[in-house]
């Protein structure tokens, strides 16, 4: 069993804030420059739906790549395994999020892995709707069931920040709509990605939606299932091998959970039928994960033996 105690995890949360201005808020996203470094918060969701936590959990934060793992849960949902493989790939990369160069490399500009931003823009690509509203509506309507919030929605401010400034991320999606990989309307595949990554919430939800994957696709608050086993499972797996970036290998080693990050520097981990955690601290280390949420994991392991190897 994890932590039980409210006070005992505040402690570790006072431990790892102490580190808070040896990272760097990401400023690429020119809204994301605001948030404090100071602020960092834990919540863990237990299968009994019990949560126990601690710091500033009042704050929210946008899901960034968190919300890669929310979209591929969906598509995979709509259209199964086959099809989704088809355009997006298993493996991990040792490239940043960002990287463009394997898909000039891999064959048709078929992304690696549906983690990195291309799989990401592939799979957001899938996503069913007859236009930008009526999709970024139908992700909203799946996060609210994951967190038990009808008023889950995206930051606005966050969304045109990253709208008006990712070129980037524009040049990947016509680099695969080059390849034949997506298909559509770019802008509006941006407008889509940019609006999912820009859904906000606080980490007591975050551990909600975390405890869902951990317990094989069953809400544990309202014992709801939400998604296939099956889908779960995959979703934990691409965690495991790609969801804290080019640093997953060394997290499996240090940490050892299924855990996905995001820019803002929240962190969703599900561990297997055991809990979710919702970790929001947003300064950076130089992969792009939060280095106080990355602390915290640490005491956390070596408190409570988190590791499932
Ligand atoms: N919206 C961000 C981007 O595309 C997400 C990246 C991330 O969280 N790593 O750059």
């Amino acid at each position: 069993m994890a932590c039980q105690r409210e006070d005992e995890l505040q402690e570790l949360v006072d431990e790892a804030r102490k580190i808070a201005y040896e990272g760097k808020v990401a400023n690429y996203i020119p809204a994301l420059q605001k948030q404090n470094p100071e602020v960092l918060s834990c919540a863990i969701t237990y299968p009994n739906g019990k949560c126990v936590s601690a710091g500033d959990i009042n704050q929210s934060f946008s899901l960034q790549s968190i919300s890669k793992i929310i979209t591929l849960a969906i598509v995979l949902m709509d259209y199964g395994v086959d099809h989704v493989f088809h355009k997006v790939g298993m493996e991990p990369t040792g490239d940043p999020f960002n990287s463009i160069v394997k898909l000039e490399t891999s064959s048709q500009a078929k992304p690696l892995n549906p983690m990195i931003n291309a799989g990401a823009l592939a799979v957001t690509s899938m996503i069913k709707g007859k236009n930008a509203e009526e999709k970024v509506e139908y992700i909203l309507k799946f996060v609210r069931k994951l967190c038990n919030d009808p008023d889950i929605t995206y930051c606005n401010d966050v969304a045109i920040s990253e709208f008006t400034t990712s070129f980037l991320n524009r040049s990947l999606c016509y680099y695969m709509k080059g390849g034949g990989v997506i298909h559509g309307n770019v802008e509006e595949i941006m407008e889509v990605y940019t609006k999912h990554c820009a859904i906000s919430m606080n980490s007591l939800h975050l551990a909600n939606v975390g405890a869902v994957f951990a317990m094989n696709g069953v809400n544990p608050v309202t014992g709801e299932r939400v998604m296939p086993k099956e889908v779960a499972r995959i979703c934990k797996t691409f965690m495991v091998t790609c969801g804290m970036y080019n640093a997953s290998g060394e997290f499996a080693i240090k940490i050892g959970i299924p855990a996905k990050s995001g820019v803002s520097g929240g962190i969703m981990c599900s561990v297997p039928g055991r809990f979710g955690i919702g970790i929001f601290g947003p300064p950076l280390n130089d992969i792009g994960n939060s280095h106080t949420g990355m602390k915290l994991l640490e005491l956390l392991q070596e408190k409570y033996d988190l590791s499932m190897f």
